[in-house]
């Protein structure tokens, strides 16, 4: 980079969601982080409570496709706590990405307790770009249920993954 990050440079941060399935506005989050630390671990969450869409080895797989153009970002999955994950990898920092205001409280006690219990580990904040304000993985997984199109919400291959989940079986 051109600008003075000589710091941030040597930074690991990792970026958690559940990810299912990555959307435009995951990776847009993912190109920021990685022009800004050094190294962006991309963590999968795999929390059985959760209904998923896509197993954990799909998410990763798609995640690895969405983000294989950004050479300091890596992929892995995690279950139990994101700050004892965070530790295990080197990573000083979380990286989370803000939408509308409705984020804000959830994402503002999450980042309590982390900094409670996480020794140090800061969380950061990442705004969307504007167009990707609305738009969730839920959001997405409904419209792909009942036949929408979901281009320019998701890559073209996550769109086709969606399309084979809910065609209907014959
Ligand atoms: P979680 O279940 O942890 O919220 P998600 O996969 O839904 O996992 O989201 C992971 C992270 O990406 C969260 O920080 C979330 O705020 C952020 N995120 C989700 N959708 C978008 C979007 N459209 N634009 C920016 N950030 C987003």
């Amino acid at each position: 980079m051109g600008l003075a990050m000589g710091v941030i440079d040597v930074v690991t941060a990792v970026y958690p969601g559940s990810f299912d399935p990555v959307t435009n506005g995951h990776v847009d989050i993912a190109e920021r982080a990685s022009k800004v630390f050094g190294r962006v671990v991309v963590a999968v969450l795999n929390n059985p409570a959760k209904d998923a869409l896509f197993t954990v080895d799909e998410r990763t797989e798609m995640l690895a496709t969405a983000l294989g153009h950004l050479p300091n970002v890596e992929i892995a999955h995690f279950s139990g706590l994101l700050v004892d994950f965070a530790r295990q990898h080197g990573a000083q920092v979380i990286v989370r990405g803000l939408r509308a205001l409705s984020d804000f409280e959830y994402e503002f006690q999450m980042a309590s307790v982390n900094r409670k219990i996480g020794g140090g580990i800061e969380t950061v904040f990442m705004m969307t770009a504007n167009e990707y304000a609305f738009l969730s993985s839920s959001m997405v997984k409904e419209v792909a249920r009942f036949g929408g199109c979901v281009r320019g919400f998701v890559p073209d291959h996550v769109a086709r993954r969606l399309a084979e989940k809910f065609r209907p079986a014959r």
